[in-house]
């Protein structure tokens, strides 16, 4: 049959066509009124993407760089920094806060699950300049409960800076940043934005700004201080990735348009979106027996164990080989022990059923025992069914 290469991988995520259009046809100079005007209008966008009404900085780099930007802007050699990690990106925190120099104390839960709030309680105290987390640890395939995170931290007071890394949470996740009081939450291009890889953005609280101030850790490009003075000119400290800008433009206006002209009301159908097709997702897989890796499933993403010890690799090669369809492993050690399929972005209806009537045929294939065709699909409807029962139409762009 024929094939279409697709991507169901946590990041990249599908490419939105009216972005790739868009970025095609951008030639504009960054200094000029053209670019100024492009730019301007994506970050006053993006703050309601983000749904805040800090300063939203978007730079050219990858989700880690803005990571980096948290890092060595709000800390200072030997300051304590508690790190709450669950997975490889938890992990990614460790290393940078330790290349950095910090004083780094780890809270750690095992992969596929969340943390205690009691025992981030007892951690947080105001010796602790800085707070890192995940919103949803993309390894795994866990949300982490960021609002109660964030109540702990906000309770011991404005000394503690809580560092939010949402890079597959926005878009996918209620997040409510001003409310909640996250100082630093950072995102990526290639995640629910829709576009390619390129562009790490960030929106930074007035108490993270203070404490650029007097902060010592070696940095230029990421000087987030140095970022904002050009952006409040309409420009960037160094040349932007202008073409990705143009597609991010377009991206915005999709999502705006996904909410009737209110890119905040879009931005909700957005997270709708990827939860109804990750509770189908979840519904689909557990239907033929497999099991779900989270103890609470991020929408961004579904990851699940390879059946009986099998190696997921030959998952992951059977959608390849079969259905052109890429599907990601696990990471480090997970890798080869669950496959993982993605729901943040560009996916609808479609892709969903689509990619589980393609898991029925893989799982008969590499098991080489019968599958009851129709199972995985069967229970996806059913969630849709109530789904569009309870809400009407439920995306309509
Ligand atoms: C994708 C991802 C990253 C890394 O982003 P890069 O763009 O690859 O640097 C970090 N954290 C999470 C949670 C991610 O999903």
């Amino acid at each position: 049959m024929l094939r279409k290469n697709r991507l169901f991988t946590p990041g990249p995520t599908p490419l939105l066509p009216a972005a790739q259009t868009a970025m095609a046809a951008f030639t504009a100079h960054h200094r000029t009124a053209d670019f100024r005007a492009l730019f301007q209008r994506v970050l006053a966008d993006m703050k309601e993407f983000v749904g805040t009404q800090n300063d939203v900085l978007v730079m050219a780099c990858s989700g880690t760089g803005a990571m980096e930007a948290a890092v060595s802007n709000l800390t200072s050699p030997g300051d304590k920094v508690l790190v709450l990690t669950a997975g490889k990106f938890g992990e990614r925190w460790t290393g940078l806060t330790k290349a950095f120099g910090c004083n780094v104390e780890v809270l750690s839960a095992p992969y596929g699950e969340t943390f205690s709030l009691d025992e981030i309680r007892e951690r947080v105290t105001r010796e602790i300049r800085v707070v890192f987390v995940q919103a949803t640890e993309s390894s795994t395939g866990v949300r982490h409960d960021v609002q109660g995170i964030a109540k702990i931290v906000r309770a011991c007071g404005d000394d503690t800076l809580l560092v939010v890394d949402a890079i597959t949470g926005l878009g996918t996740t209620r997040l409510d940043v001003d409310e909640w009081g996250v100082d630093f939450i950072i995102g990526g291009s290639q995640k629910a934005l829709m576009i390619p890889p390129g562009l790490g953005y960030c929106a930074v609280s007035d108490r993270a700004w203070q404490r650029m101030e007097t902060t010592k850790s070696p940095r230029f490009y990421f000087d987030l201080r140095k970022e904002r003075k050009a952006a409040a000119k309409g420009e960037t400290a160094s040349t932007p990735a202008t073409s990705l800008f143009a597609a991010l433009g377009a991206a915005l206006e999709f999502i705006r348009g996904m909410g009737n002209g209110d890119l905040r009301k879009g931005r909700e159908v957005l997270v709708d979106n990827a939860e109804l097709c990750a509770e189908m997702t979840r519904a689909g897989v557990q239907s033929l027996g497999l099991k779900l890796f989270a103890s609470s499933p991020a929408a961004a993403l579904t990851a699940i164990h390879s059946p009986d010890g099998m190696d997921s690799g030959r998952i992951i090669r059977e959608f390849r080989e079969a259905f052109d369809a890429v599907v990601a492993n696990g990471q480090g050690e997970m890798k080869g022990k669950l496959f993982r399929i993605a729901h943040i972005g560009y996916y609808d209806y479609l892709d969903t059923i689509g990619i589980l009537g393609a898991l029925e045929h893989v799982l008969a294939r590499v098991t080489g025992t019968p599958v009851e065709f129709g199972a995985a699909v069967r229970a996806a409807q059913e969630v849709y069914a109530r789904a569009a029962a309870g809400k009407g139409q439920l995306v309509s762009a």
